[in-house]
């Protein structure tokens, strides 16, 4: 079972795998390395629902039914402040529902249908996940999945919400700058004066988000976020598109531009922009603009610079405002992390690189992929965490000795293989026999914990109770197989079980026995002074076997403990 690094973006969706010691980009069915997230119901057709770069193919000729910006929703309230300006920009309806939750209204098969972002957001997620499988050959079920650094609890929750209507199960969610950080290694490294401190620059199609980290025992810390949730590369080819067409109507007096016509445009307009990442002019081509007329310009990167000047040094601005807000002067940053497709843009990255003092930047790994390597290398460590923990016992062992008293021989979180002794006796004058029952759990009667298996141990020495010696061996080898072995140490007698089925608890079985021991803890107190009471084994010294509930009842009382 494998477990990916998904970073689940606004614009495009990424999914790595860390395998064979390095992590690999997992492509999607088009062979894309990242998706775009988009979901589309089309009305036609065998297939209705698309999602992926078919659906974002849809959004010209069906944009009531095509969604992509579920992540501006997800986890947020009608009356979240930006929120009706973001839905102002959408091409689908949303509505308020229940508990003041926007709901996507889409319709499908005929009929108006409502959905939760994060269902949304889980159909983009159930495509990378399938995607992974067939690439990998194995069920995908685990995922550590990205949000940015601003996101609050709830926006978390519901994109681990959609993370399980996915049916993947989250690791953990964490943050895309750290997962940028991480994916360079930079939690490895030596900061030039203690914890190292890094910049995440991270410009993607619609949104824009500085972070500064700071290495702290071992963790980033987030120091300081900003960032403009409505700039990246889609408002670089709107401001370029905005001047192809006046220029085009100033040349062609009383021609109109429709929608369709700009959209083509806009997709051509994006292609040049990221040609002229690597050359420095790109031709601009749209056939049958209007009326029949085709459309043909070069744009210059010079131009292309110059019509989104004011949008890259508002890039700077930010970067200025966070080191602020951290309070950490530029010089102190040690490393520079570019992370999103707008990144490739090289004035951004001249002006990045001028400002820290002429800085290399973290640039190698592809930025539209940084955030899911990130992801994918935590699915890995939390993957060897989990292997470590199996090899602990995840719960105490021990036996059940008189009263139903669970007396503990191998302490929850041992490592293994171990083996630990106790001895305990008998209970009764001339006792030959023993039952020896097992049982794991944390509770302080056996009543609350779990019985593994149970065996009799005979020929022990014939003696008044309290004195024979019977030593008890829990056994525990590499693969978890507990044996436990009985002994007079006078007599000789031995007897064991084997118990090599202990029951697959799963992490959260664990974890819930573990919670429900500490909430019981003062009951289990109770329990164990009663015991102590009744067997006289405790402070007081005088045993009150023979007492009734209600004089033990009084005498707990008296010892200040309430008893219910
Ligand atoms: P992301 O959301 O991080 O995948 O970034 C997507 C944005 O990056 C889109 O606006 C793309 O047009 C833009 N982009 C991708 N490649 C390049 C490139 N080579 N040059 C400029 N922009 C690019």
């Amino acid at each position: 079972m494998a477990a990916v690094g998904i970073d689940l973006g606004t614009t495009f969706s990424c999914c790595a795998i860390f395998r064979d010691n390095r992590v690999e980009v997992i492509p999607n069915s088009d062979g894309g390395r990242t998706t775009p997230s988009w979901v589309s119901f089309v009305q036609s057709g065998d297939c209705e629902r698309l999602v992926g770069v078919t659906a974002k193919h849809q959004a010209a000729s069906n944009p009531k039914n095509t969604v992509n910006d579920a992540k501006r929703l997800i986890g947020r309230l009608w009356s979240d402040q930006g929120l009706q300006e973001d839905m102002s920009r959408l091409t689908y309806d949303v509505e308020e529902g229940e508990e003041e939750k926007p709901q996507i209204v889409l319709t499908v098969r005929g009929e108006k249908k409502r959905f939760a972002p994060e269902q949304i957001s889980a159909m983009v997620l159930e495509n990378l996940k399938k995607s992974a499988e067939t690439f990998l050959g194995c069920a995908v079920e685990q995922a550590v999945i990205t949000v940015p650094a601003h996101f609050n609890d709830a926006q978390r929750q519901a994109t681990k919400d959609a993370g399980a209507i996915a049916g993947l199960k989250v690791l953990r969610i964490i943050n895309e700058p750290t997962a940028g950080a991480l994916a360079y290694g930079l939690d490895k490294k030596e900061g030039s004066d203690g914890g190292r401190k890094v910049i995440i620059f991270d410009l993607g199609g619609g949104t824009f988000d500085v972070s500064i980290l700071a290495m702290e025992d071992g963790l980033f810390e987030v120091k300081a976020t900003g960032g403009n949730t409505r700039l990246g590369g889609e408002d670089f080819d709107r401001n370029v598109a905005t001047f192809l067409v006046k220029h085009f109507k100033k040349e062609n007096p009383g021609s109109t531009v429709s929608e369709r016509a700009t959209r083509r445009l806009l997709a051509a307009v994006e292609k040049a922009k990221c040609t002229l990442s690597v050359t420095t002019s790109a031709e601009i081509e749209v056939d049958s603009f209007t009326d029949g007329k085709d459309f043909h310009t070069t744009l210059s990167r010079a131009k292309f610079e110059s019509l989104n000047a004011d949008e890259f040094s508002s890039c700077m601005d930010v970067v200025k405002a966070v080191l602020k807000d951290a309070n950490m002067p530029k010089e102190s940053i040690d490393d520079v992390v570019l992370v999103g497709g707008s990144t490739r843009i090289p004035k951004i990255r001249q002006m990045l690189s001028e400002f820290f003092g002429g800085k290399e930047l973290c640039s190698s790994i592809n930025p539209d992929e940084a955030v899911a390597v990130g992801a994918a290398i935590q699915a890995h460590i939390l993957g060897l965490l989990l292997l470590l923990l199996l090899l602990v016992t995840p719960l105490s062992l021990g036996i059940e000795t008189e009263g139903r008293v669970m007396s503990t021989v191998v302490k929850r979180n041992t490592p293994i293989p171990a083996s630990k002794q106790s001895v305990f006796t008998t209970t009764e004058d001339w006792q030959t026999e023993i039952d020896v029952c097992v049982f794991e759990g944390e509770r302080a009667s056996t009543d609350g914990n779990h019985l593994l298996g149970k065996f009799v141990i005979s020929g022990v020495e014939r003696a008044k109770a309290g004195v024979p010696q019977i030593l008890v061996t829990f056994d525990i080898d590499a693969n978890g197989i507990l044996k436990v072995t009985a002994m007079d140490k006078v007599t000789n007698a031995k007897a064991n079980i084997v118990i090599s089925n202990r029951g697959r608890n799963s992490d959260e079985d664990i974890q819930k026995m573990v919670e429900e021991a500490k909430l019981m803890q003062e009951e289990d107190e109770r329990f164990r002074r009663k015991q102590e009471l009744i067997l006289g084994a405790g402070d007081e010294g005088l045993p009150y076997q023979d007492a009734s509930e209600e004089e033990l009842r009084k005498k707990i009382e008296e010892l200040s403990i309430k008893i219910k």
